[in-house]
């Protein structure tokens, strides 16, 4: 049932310390940690990743191929000979490949891992977490302030359309590029971070450019277990600069063994479907004639949700093809006390692994008595109630449906007061908080939750 990855010695390293790869950037000047902001970038080289991006027609035709299989993906070997070169380096907080990890008995067979390290040495939160937008702030810990040796390569769609692999490509200042960094606190084998537009410093949000970006990783490594996910403010995202996480873990999701229900399927293509039979309430989207169009589908969901004030988590599965939305109001509730004290003390953040079934226990009790009740129990206390669930698919699909009518040419056929929903995306962060729709939203009290 276990099946195994294989684990790709240091593939592309050796060139690279040829050319001098530990980053290249400028020794002599800099702030001295050959970081990515303007003291270090200057002459700073990475290798570059370039991504061949389909239209729509072939699109279709290619991603049947696709499954069929290709013997050698070069995403996956570049990737991991990358983070395996760094684990050499010593650049990892601690080895994520000795921590314990079991399938807990049960029909859904949770995912426990024993990470008694993780918390005490992780990068503090250090904002509120009752506000899903909240403007970029240069002065807090951000990923232009990384060394560039904790950068893997650069991840871009290719400009004359064909993949491409560039060893060592100079950084574009000017069009910034997105970035695959380590996560120096790994959750599991190949944990990396995806920063689109790294330089633009963009704050945790979903748009429709960055978003089509992860798909395509996704589609790019095309290995099942090769899963990237996304965390909210609010949803336990603990860096506000827009970053996906992704990480291989040889195992299916219990989410993704959960039963759907179909509800609708958009005008193009994309299919729309409610989790049934799982702790947390959620809709899968899956199909759709390109990948574009079930980009858009969960960014303007996605979108929807933020300028509601409503924290959630992607989970992006099967090479891309089925993608989970999971709006959650766990720090809600434990900012309004109402959390039982029993899981407080566990001390589990439930954030997009952990909701998809991957549980990152940090006490020896908690993984020695892992139970699928127990998973089942937090995860419980994560999702929407029904009532709430309901009156938040309504919003997101008022949203949805608006936004592909206007993208289609024709007149929109909602009510007035949704029409300009879809400009309410190129907002900044400070505006679309004052758009939150209080009515529907329990939980607009202050509340901080200091961590
Ligand atoms: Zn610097």
């Amino acid at each position: 049932m276990m099946l195994k990855i294989k684990r790709v010695p240091t593939v592309v390293s050796n060139y690279q310390k040829e050319e001098g790869g530990d980053g290249g950037g400028n020794r002599s000047g800099g702030c001295g940690r050959n970081c990515l902001r303007s003291c270090c970038i200057q002459g700073a080289k990475l290798p570059l990743y370039a991504f061949k991006v389909e239209s729509a027609a072939v699109e279709k035709e290619l991603s049947m191929t696709r499954m069929k299989g290709t013997p050698v993906q070069f995403l996956d070997s570049l990737l991991l000979g990358e983070w395996e070169d760094r684990m050499q380096k010593g650049l990892f907080r601690y080895d994520v490949t000795a921590c314990e990890t079991k399938v807990i008995p049960g029909r859904y067979g949770f995912i426990a891992q024993l990470n008694e390290g993780r918390h005490l040495k992780k990068r503090p939160t250090e904002f509120r977490v009752d506000k899903v937008l909240q403007p970029f702030d240069g002065n807090k810990f951000n990923f232009t302030k990384v060394g560039q040796e904790e950068v893997l390569f650069q991840f871009e769609a290719s400009e004359d359309g064909e993949a491409q692999f560039f060893p060592n490509a100079p950084i574009d200042v000017d069009n910034s590029p997105g970035v695959v960094a380590i996560n120096v606190s790994p959750i599991e084998y190949g944990h990396v971070l995806l920063i689109p537009r790294i330089l633009e410093c963009l704050p945790q949000r979903i748009e429709g450019e960055s978003f089509l970006l992860a798909l395509h990783m996704a589609v790019e490594a095309g290995n099942p277990y090769f899963r990237l996910g996304y965390n909210s403010l609010g949803a336990f995202a603990t860096i506000n600069h827009l970053h996906f996480q992704a990480y291989y873990l040889a195992s299916i999701f219990p989410i993704e063994k959960a039963p759907s229900r179909k509800i609708s399927t958009l005008g193009s293509g994309v299919r729309i479907s409610e989790l049934l039979d799982y702790p947390v309430r959620g809709l899968v989207f899956e199909g759709g004639n390109s990948l574009l169009n079930l980009a858009n589908a969960v960014s303007e969901s996605c979108i929807c949700l933020q300028d509601n004030n409503i924290p959630f988590n992607v989970l992006i599965s099967d090479s891309g093809k089925r993608i989970f939305l999971l709006p959650q109001c766990y720090a809600e509730k434990q900012a309004l006390g109402e959390v039982s004290t029993e899981l407080l003390d566990t001390q589990v953040n439930p954030a997009v692994w952990e909701i998809s079934g991957h549980m990152v226990l940090k006490r020896k009790e908690d993984y020695e008595g892992a139970s699928e009740d127990n998973a089942w129990r937090l995860l419980a206390e994560v999702s929407l109630s029904e009532e709430r669930f309901e009156e938040v698919k309504a919003l997101v699909f008022e949203a949805i449906s608006c936004a592909s009518t206007i993208a289609s040419g024709s007149p929109p056929d909602k009510t007035v007061e949704s029409a300009d929903k879809p400009g309410t995306a190129n907002n900044d962060a400070d505006k679309a908080n004052q758009r939150s729709h209080p009515a529907v939203l329990p939980g607009s009290r202050e509340c901080v939750v200091l961590q």
